[in-house]
């Protein structure tokens, strides 16, 4: 299988641009960005502290895998034009969600890394039209997915020709119900162990709040992984998804710093 260590011994080297994920670079590149693409405004200060961090690299969803459809959507084109926009403005490399393959087209057109969300990472539609692709793709794992549906999702995506897979662990559903999700540390060094792919952890989505995600940020970048996905917001009380996960500017900023001496570069 193109995802395994015997097909590849050495992990999988992603390049956009300067930009190098995986491989033997030992970087940790950290992604931040609110959950969703709210105004103009929003984002720009957004962008902005990702490129006053040195960041290279702006996440935001507008097409939002919600729960209940009375919660916001996401802006849908509107939010990909405002990312299109901070890409141009601040010389940002952005990624954003694909929530079903109506808009798969779309996404792929205006980001620079799409992400497969955990809801999403069954919807073959997607997988298949990603499998096509020149881009690379940040495959979330489905909260319920165990890691062998996870890669084998993977392999749809390499089989059908883009070699381009980067996995994101974010948290799986056990009975414990005191936090959102549980990050699978576990999993994530079966998957270091076994498969050549880049992997990129998202502590947000798996504690579901603020408190931790600092402590849980530090952890992972001592497992040696290639990247973290981490949700901030100018002013996370009236963001309109994920409100109590994502961190305040002034906490991302503390984040950063906390893991610099722990990674071999951010
Ligand atoms: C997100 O990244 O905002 C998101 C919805 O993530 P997930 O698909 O992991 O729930
Ligand atoms: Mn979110």
């Amino acid at each position: 299988q193109l995802a395994s260590r015997e097909f590849q011994a050495e992990t999988r080297t992603i390049k956009i641009g300067d930009l190098t994920i995986g491989g033997n670079t030992k970087n940790t590149i950290l992604i931040g960005g609110p959950c969703s693409v709210e105004s103009l405004d929003q984002i720009q200060e957004s962008a902005r502290l990702i490129k006053s961090q040195g960041l290279t690299t702006l996440r935001g969803g507008c097409y939002k895998p919600r729960t209940s459809p009375y919660s916001f959507q996401g802006l849908g084109l509107e939010g990909l034009k405002l990312l299109a926009q901070m890409r141009e403005e601040h010389g940002l490399k952005v990624i954003t969600e694909v929530r079903d393959a109506t808009h798969v087209d779309e996404v792929i057109e205006h980001s620079d890394i799409i992400q497969i969300g955990a809801k999403a990472m069954y919807d073959q539609g997607i997988l298949r039209a990603c499998a096509k692709i020149n881009k690379p793709v940040l495959l979330k794992r489905g909260f319920g997915t165990t890691l062998q549906e996870f890669v084998q999702a993977a392999e749809f995506i390499l089989s059908g020709g883009n070699h381009q897979v980067i996995l994101c662990e974010r948290g799986i559903r056990t009975f414990e119900t005191k936090t959102r999700f549980t990050l699978d540390l576990c999993g994530v060094a079966y998957l270091q162990e076994h498969t050549n792919l880049p992997i990129i952890l998202d502590p947000s989505h798996a504690l579901g709040y603020r408190y931790g995600i600092e402590k849980l940020a530090k952890a992972c970048v001592a497992m040696g992984i290639d990247g973290l996905l981490i949700e901030a917001h100018p002013d996370p009380s009236v963001a309109k998804s994920d409100a109590a996960q994502q961190l305040t500017h002034e906490q991302f900023i503390e984040l950063k710093s906390a893991i610099s001496p722990v990674a071999a570069s951010v």
